[in-house]
């Protein structure tokens, strides 16, 4: 039944290979049912018709109907153009086509009577139609469009548009498709859902997507299909939680032995905050249970998270495990490193570093070491999952900053036992909880949503780049007390150069205002050398550097308390969970300290709105919801590569409530019938897995 869906897109009428095979290039559209998957991205109301002069202004698409006059070319060779009269009995208004001259001439007749549509364009203090829409009224057709009538908008490509399929083009074959398989439109959901939420059915919600009849119907076929997307996602996610967690085993992880306690009881320099003991104890009882841990643990910047991280490593080791730290860059993973061999420093704990830059013959002893099972706690980079490196039991994987691990890179780790290693997965980069449940939708998550005591929360001023002396007039200041400073230039790839330019400049006006030898400024930018990057890096660890010029490179993780001022230039070319990344590098000792956002005088208004945000704000997870709500879903760091984001219809930002409200409809489903099994739920069943078997495999994204 389901065949005829599966046929490809060249088989239609009016399609044929060439075509087809732009459509699969240029759109992914490769058989009838992606065709019928491909929805209009927005709609114009054709209901209206206007008169000439009603047209008042740009920003609003005109439907008028009178007749074309006056076509003539203007201009020479090279920069010729065509101009006409558009009429009714109110006025008359220009028309302009730059493109497709022959054509036009060939098609206008000023005989008939047409219906324009398009947004006006202003010249010389006039509105006028650049290539409008134009077409003939004829007799029944008028009667068709005059009925409420709403016009899908697909979006296209040049190319496309250039074989006939613009817009108007798609919406024909998709017309064609509709009339060839409307029947063949198979329900997917089970009656009683159908009938509890007052669903329209499949096939009606598809039909109504592309050719709406008004627009009440219209968002009936969004909810429907949204509905339909989201729960299915959910149904995967959660179905896959219950087999894993049923039925992958895990390292037992019982006890809380000597070298946790001794850490304890004498070595914490502080008290753990209440967050900090919770989550503790959460990963105690998942590493305990026989099944594997698989654990997100949010906390926002400076809470504390490679202390749990720390004594979770620990419990391994009195269980007589290896545990594994995983960074995503050098810095961070040196700066692990270093803190918790000195946090380890009088316990007999072997710790290793793994980098790409450790040398050949270093790497060979820490193979050997981990092989035997000597080395306890290995910390590193990507270095950790290369083929070669061996554990003799690895029994914890703790991945920090998690959205910059592939998927791939972390299943890697899984291979190196038969036994899966405990997954933590550390993130500071708050994620709102609707995205959370579908990007992480098959992980426990923890949250610390608790700062140690005596933090001063950080003080965010937005100032314009005219006040760039009062600024380095308060660094002065900050900097005479004894304060460190950073100041983080944006490198964006597009224009890498022109950054990395920008960044020198501003080290050197710097070096201007902080001369030498009173002063100690350095610079820290991706295409130094790592040994160069990591010797500034120390000597502003050291307190040796007052100031440090860099790039987001010092965006993640490091610690260096003494720093009290972010100073973030051309801060509205941040995104708003990387300038919360940043100024996260401050705050994070005793004093007062302060986030700086200076900006150019022009912003946009998304620009403002985060500078905004920023400076009202300093709680992770409500600017992680802002972000998604200004970006969407498909710029949040790390959902690209998972693949997640590619919904049909569905949006994360905006349809938050529909997506707790399928997932407890999906909790409910499976708690009753875990696999489906049941008669009322065969459709469920039956699309679930013909979801698996296409592509969407949201379960391997943990
Ligand atoms: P993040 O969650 O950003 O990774 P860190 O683990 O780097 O945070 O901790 C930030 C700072 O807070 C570190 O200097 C750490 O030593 C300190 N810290 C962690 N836990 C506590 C605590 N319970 N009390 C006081 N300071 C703490
Ligand atoms: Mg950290």
């Amino acid at each position: 039944m389901n065949n005829i869906l599966e046929t490809n897109i060249s088989y239609l009428k009016g399609v044929g290979p060439k075509r087809a095979e732009l459509l699969t290039k240029d759109l992914g559209i490769e058989t009838f049912e992606d065709l019928l998957n491909y929805f209009p991205f927005r709609y114009v109301d054709k209901s209206r018709f206007y008169k000439v002069k009603d047209v008042v202004t740009d920003s609003v698409y005109y439907q008028i109907k009178g007749k074309v006059s006056n076509l003539s070319s203007v201009g020479d060779k090279r920069t010729k153009y065509i101009t006409a009269t558009f009429s009714d009995e109110t006025g008359s208004i220009g028309l302009v086509w730059f493109k497709g001259l022959q054509w036009i001439k060939k098609k206008l007749d000023s005989d008939k009577e047409y219906i324009l549509f398009g947004k006006p364009g202003v010249f010389k203090n006039k509105f006028n139609f650049v290539h409008p829409d134009l077409e003939v009224v004829s007799e029944n057709e008028t009667q068709k469009i005059i009925g409420n009538r709403l016009e899908g908008i697909y979006s296209t490509t040049e190319k496309l548009k250039n074989v006939g399929l613009g817009s108007k083009g798609i919406s024909k074959i998709v017309k064609t498709l509709l009339e060839k398989i409307s029947e063949s439109i198979e329900e997917t959901l089970p009656e009683y859902l159908i009938k509890k939420y007052n669903l329209l059915s499949r096939k009606e919600a598809l039909i109504n997507i592309h050719f709406p009849e008004n627009p009440d119907i219209l968002k009936r076929a969004e909810l429907r299909l949204k509905f339909e997307e989201l729960l299915f996602v959910q149904l995967q996610i959660l179905q896959l939680k219950i087999t894993v967690q049923d039925k992958i085993k895990g390292h037992v992880l019982e006890k809380v032995g000597d070298v946790f306690n001794e850490f304890y009881y004498n070595h914490l320099p502080f008290e753990l905050t209440g967050a900090q003991k919770r989550v503790i104890k959460e990963i105690r009882k998942d590493m305990k249970s026989g099944k594997q841990m698989n654990r997100l643990l949010q906390g926002d910047v400076g809470s504390g998270k490679t202390l749990v991280a720390l004594m979770s490593m620990l419990i391994a080791i009195d269980n007589g495990y290896q545990s594994a730290l995983m960074a995503p860059t050098e810095i961070l993973a040196t700066q692990h490193f270093h803190s918790i061999v000195n946090l380890l420093k009088d316990m007999d704990v072997e710790v290793g570093l793994l980098t790409g830059s450790t040398k050949v013959s270093q790497r060979k002893v820490i193979h050997e070491r981990l092989q035997n099972g000597k080395m306890n706690i290995i910390i590193g980079t990507h270095a950790l999952i290369e083929d070669v490196v061996k554990f003799n039991n690895l029994g914890l994987v703790v991945i920090d900053e998690q959205h910059r691990f592939g998927v791939a890179q972390r299943a890697k780790l899984w291979k190196k036992g038969s036994i899966p290693p405990h997954v933590l997965v550390m993130t500071a980069t708050p994620i709102p909880r609707t995205l959370a449940m579908t990007l992480y939708g098959n992980l426990d998550v923890s949250i610390i949503d608790e700062l140690p005591p005596g933090r001063k929360p950080v003080k965010t001023l937005h100032f314009y780049q005219n006040k760039y002396l009062a600024v380095i007039g308060f660094l002065r200041k900050q900097i005479k007390e004894g304060r460190q400073v950073y100041i983080v230039y944006p490198l964006i790839s597009e224009s890498e150069t022109l950054d990395l330019k920008n960044l020198m400049d501003g080290f050197e006006e710097l070096q201007r205002h902080f001369p030498l030898p009173e002063y100690q400024v350095s610079v820290l930018h991706g295409r130094m050398k790592p040994e160069d990057k990591e010797y500034e890096m120390k000597r502003f660890v050291e307190g040796k550097t007052d100031i440090m010029v860099s790039t987001t490179v010092i965006e993640v993780g490091v610690d260096v308390p003494n720093a009290t001022v972010m100073v973030i230039e051309n801060a509205e070319r941040f995104g708003l969970s990387q300038l919360h990344q940043l100024r996260g590098r401050v705050g994070r000792g005793s004093g007062q300290s302060y986030c700086i956002l200076m900006s150019g005088n022009k912003l946009s208004n998304e620009g403002r709105k985060r500078l905004e945000i920023m400076v009202s704000t300093s709680d992770g997870f409500k600017i992680a919801e802002e972000d998604l709500k200004l970006r969407g879903p498909g710029e949040i760091q790390g959902t690209k590569q998972s693949g997640i984001m590619n919904f049909k219809i569905a949006n994360l930002a905006k349809d938050g409530e529909l997506v707790s409200r399928t997932r407890v409809i999906a909790q409910n489903i499976l708690e009753k019938d875990p696999t489906l099994s049941m008669p009322v739920n065969i459709r469920l069943k039956k699309q679930l897995n013909k979801l698996l078997k296409d592509k969407t495999n949201w379960g391997r994204i943990s």
